[in-house]
């Protein structure tokens, strides 16, 4: 294997030569000293191309972490200790690192070593080497951080892995405790800035109303108090601005595991809660919606529902319905981001419009049926409207960021019970009869977190809030490149999506990428975010 100085050597042999020449660094191993293996995986064509990816070995066992989620969230640390210490500099990078403990491509506990996956953007003056600069980030600030690396305080890593057990833990055990979330006590719920995912400094902190406090014994010993959210039907009220979007935002992203430090590492949630919001001009290809919209006065199939540009409720009614087909088992739901006519139907409208003219079953009369009949509960956010009283197991008042139980007072204040003749189905899995996106010559990719280039086609996720990081769009993109060749084969969508969740867990999240070596950085996105991608192609077409 050649050493450090045969890099230095390389790299300053390159110096002024055509940028094209680095790739003869490609595939080559060097020791960078105290066993380091720096290997230059793919070299950028060009210096304006995206940087070039390498990886590091580096040797360390870490026998003590055996099972899979030891090992996602160990490899996370290193990913942030390699993050730090390559930070402010503009050549190497191992992407950004949200909040959220994600399985990553970044780095992967191995057996006897550490594996380190990043990208380096390989220096020229104008198309020409410059291959001093190049020996200076490969030889200096690289060994550099792989020193950091090596030399991480094990105690933290040890906490950080057992921060990350615990929180598992507890998502898993969520059904058996009856609870779709749970908020501990003291959590920060508000986040800095609309565009910040930091906590707000100075928030009030979590407290939870008496009635709804739980108490668990993580596996660490540590025992947790907070509010356990019940199965069933939950409503969030409370005066506007009195943090009820907070909360349900935070539950959203308490399917994802938290970092220390972030103020929602005890907020967990169940790992197949979906949010459901209205997206009006979306497309949907054949949805069966029928539980909610039925005798349009078009005359068109709910059934199996197809538009170009959904409107509100129907946009609102196909997410919902799709979630489910998912597997959600929970529904988070916030009247900001819902169709009014799709939530609730009040007295006089009812009287006035009578119902054989109305096609849409509100929301409020299927709620119930939904939990009963389907096993899936829900969480609302409803400050404008009592209609949902008389449907809730328990409605909690936030007031100053504090949370009460008001369940009786809700239920004493009476009101229209909702149809009981409505009811939820679930639907047959939709079976497409193909993937496809014409003109298509490269492979699926992502443009920042919330599209994907697909041929020649877009697909905007920006309505799925429950897509944190970037390095997920990058993986629903690759996901997306395998279900082309799994699907159309009387395969249902969901079942090709659990095969992806299957190929990940028995060969690691690399066997995504429709590379070889190399996988390129991308993290792992969750099933239903997978599914959420194909069901807005335009082009999806379902048989
Ligand atoms: P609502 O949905 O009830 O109208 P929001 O959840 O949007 O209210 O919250 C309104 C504002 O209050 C936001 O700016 C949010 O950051 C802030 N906020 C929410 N919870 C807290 C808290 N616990 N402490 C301090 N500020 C908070
Ligand atoms: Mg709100």
């Amino acid at each position: 294997m050649k050493n450090l100085s045969a890099l230095h050597r390389d790299l300053t042999a390159l110096d002024g030569k055509p940028y094209g020449a680095y790739r003869d660094l490609a595939g080559t191993p060097y020791d960078l000293g105290d066993g380091v293996v720096f290997t230059l995986d793919r070299a950028q064509v060009d210096p304006y191309a995206p940087p070039s990816l390498a990886h590091l070995s580096v040797p360390l066992a870490l026998p003590e972490y055996r099972e899979r989620g030891q090992k996602v969230a160990a490899a996370d640390f290193f990913t942030r200790a390699f993050d730090a210490a390559v930070s402010g500099d503009r050549d190497l990078s191992i992407g950004r690192i949200g909040q959220q403990v994600l399985e990553r491509t970044t780095a992967e506990v191995r057996e006897d070593h550490l594996l380190v996956r990043f990208t380096v953007a390989l220096p020229a003056a104008g198309r020409r080497i410059k291959g001093r600069l190049a020996s200076t980030i490969l030889t200096q600030r690289l060994p550099e951080a792989a020193r950091r690396l090596r030399g991480v305080d094990r105690a933290a890593l040890d906490r950080h892995v057992a921060l990350h057990q615990d929180q598992e833990w507890l998502r898993a055990r969520l059904p058996e405790l009856g609870l779709v979330a749970f908020v501990g006590e003291g959590s920060i719920l508000p986040r800095r800035a609309g565009d910040s995912d930091e906590p707000l400094r100075g928030a009030v902190p979590f407290a939870s109303p008496e009635s709804l406090r739980r108490e668990v014994t993580l596996p660490s010993g540590r025992t947790l108090a907070g509010m356990g959210v019940p199965e069933g039907v939950t409503v969030i009220v409370g005066g506007g601005y009195h943090g009820k979007s907070t909360l349900l935002r935070a539950l959203e992203r308490g399917v994802y595991p938290h970092v220390e430090g972030d103020g929602r590492e005890w907020v967990v949630t169940r790992p197949d809660a979906v949010s459901v919001r209205a997206e009006d001009g979306r497309a949907v290809s054949g949805a069966d919606i029928s539980a909610f919209i039925n005798n349009l006065p078009s005359g068109e199939d709910t059934t199996a529902f197809s538009t170009t540009n959904a409107s509100g409720s129907t946009s609102q009614a196909a997410n919902l319905v799709e979630a489910i087909e998912a597997g959600a088992d929970a529904l988070l739901i916030d009247e900001d981001t819902s169709a009014t006519n799709f939530m609730i139907r009040d007295e006089r409208m009812r009287a006035l419009i009578s119902a054989d003219r109305e096609p849409i079953t509100p929301f409020v009369d299927t709620v119930r049926s939904l939990y009963r009949d389907a096993g899936v509960s829900t969480i609302l956010v409803a400050g404008g409207s009592g209609a949902f009283f008389s449907v809730a197991d328990h409605v909690i008042a936030l007031d100053a960021y504090r949370v009460s139980d008001v369940t009786e007072r809700a239920h004493g204040l009476g009101g229209e019970a909702p149809d009981a003749a409505a009811r939820f189905r679930r639907g047959t899995p939709r079976v497409p009869a193909g993937l496809s996106a014409p003109g298509k010559r490269k492979p699926v990719a992502a443009k920042g977190r919330t599209l994907i280039r697909y041929g020649k086609a877009t697909i905007d996720l920006g309505p799925a809030e429950q897509l944190v990081d970037q390095a997920q769009t990058t993986g629903i993109a690759h996901a997306i490149d395998l279900l082309e060749r799994r699907l159309g084969s009387g395969e249902s969508l969901r079942a090709a999506v659990e095969q992806v969740t299957e190929l990940i867990d028995a060969q690691g999240l690399s066997a995504l990428s429709p590379h070889r070596g190399h996988p390129g950085l991308y993290a792992r996105p969750r099933a239903h975010e997978i599914m959420a991608a194909v069901n807005r192609y335009r082009g999806l077409e379902v048989s």
